[in-house]
């Protein structure tokens, strides 16, 4: 099968392997459609410390299972699948303590290779997180299972609320998701972003506002009568954007912070609003196999529809162009086709 390798930041080769058997409990997929993803364009400029070079990534996709190996009776080949790319082990500490999505192997035991003919899933994954495609949602639609598995993991514990204001910083397909989950939650929402396209796109899907950072100050203000937003949603992954996202959020308010910063880096807060205006700060990372369920459902019933977060699609040979086209902020997410 043919499988696209990253071989150094901005290098990306095709080559011919190996196509993997699958062994009891695994499934076999044919690719269908692969998503370009923030943390994919991060190891294509730069490198990332989950994505090790060289090696084969992308993990973001849906298919047709091509075949599977001893024990498997839910799925067999031709299935239409949608899935995500990791499970938790639920023996380690913390998954005893139900932490599923900090467990300490889930890291360890997912997997990549979502840009290639085909990707083998482990028996950890098909156990929990794997699910028949239904017919109303295309393969590219499908493959947004796990980015909106990691929304639904850091906006779901908040019960918010029709009359509850949401303020979402960066407009990436994954600030963009967060408008589609709280605009089904009936919250007002408010979005700024660096490009012209992406916040159109944003008040297409539901946003009230979106606008350039210069205006944020100005734009918060009237949303709120002054008082500040009730959620503020960072999804920048920029030290300095942490900091500045408590200037927005009311007394009481909560900043959950999405957005994972270069390792190292540290922030500063004035204490006093953190104290007297009760601000919580919550760090949320990946996601439990019960948020891949909340996603699947939300999916499944229309409830999100993300179409218009997919700006075209490559084959797997311009996979390059793909990232190129996202380096110079062209577009949101395109979708491979190998
Ligand atoms: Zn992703
Ligand atoms: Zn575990």
């Amino acid at each position: 099968m043919l499988a696209a390798l990253l071989v150094e930041p901005k290098r990306i080769e095709l080559q011919e392997v190996e196509t993997p058997r699958p062994s009891k409990g695994e499934i076999l997929v044919k690719i269908k459609a692969a998503l370009t993803c923030g943390t994919d364009l991060k190891a294509f400029l730069r490198g990332h410390p989950m994505i090790p070079m060289p090696g084969v990534f992308g993990h973001e996709f849906s298919g047709i299972v091509a075949d599977v190996g001893k024990g498997i009776k839910e799925f067999k080949a031709g299935d239409e699948i949608m899935a995500v790319h990791s499970a938790p082990c639920l023996e380690c500490s913390l998954c005893k303590k139900g932490l599923y999505n900090l467990c300490e192997k889930i890291m360890k035991t997912k997997v990549l290779g979502a840009f290639a003919e085909y990707i083998l899933l482990p028996a950890h994954i098909v156990k929990q997180n794997i699910f028949p495609k239904p017919q109303n949602l295309s393969f590219e639609e499908a493959a947004f299972l796990e980015p909106l598995s990691c929304v639904v993991h850091g906006m779901e514990p908040y019960g918010i609320k029709e009359g509850d204001s949401v303020f979402i910083i960066g407009s990436g397909p994954i600030g963009l998701l967060h408008v589609c989950l709280a605009k089904t939650k009936g919250a007002g929402v408010a979005i700024t972003g660096m490009e012209e396209e992406r916040l159109k796109v944003a008040k297409e899907i539901g946003s009230e506002i979106a606008v350039k950072p210069e205006r944020i100050g100005e734009v918060v203000k009237d949303f709120t009568d002054g008082l500040g937003v009730d959620y503020v949603f960072e999804c920048t992954g920029q030290p300095d954007v942490w900091q500045d996202s408590v200037n927005y959020v009311r007394r009481g308010g909560t900043v959950i912070l999405f957005g994972g910063c270069k390792t190292g880096t540290t922030v500063t807060y004035d204490t006093k609003r953190l104290h007297y205006d009760e601000i919580t700060l919550k760090g949320v990372f990946h996601f439990t196999p019960e948020d891949v369920k909340k996603a699947y459902n939300l999916l499944k019933d229309g409830k999100i529809k993300v179409s218009k977060l997919i700006s075209g699609s490559y084959p797997l040979k311009e996979l390059k162009t793909a990232f190129e086209r996202l380096m110079r902020g062209e577009g949101i997410k395109y979708a491979i086709i190998p």
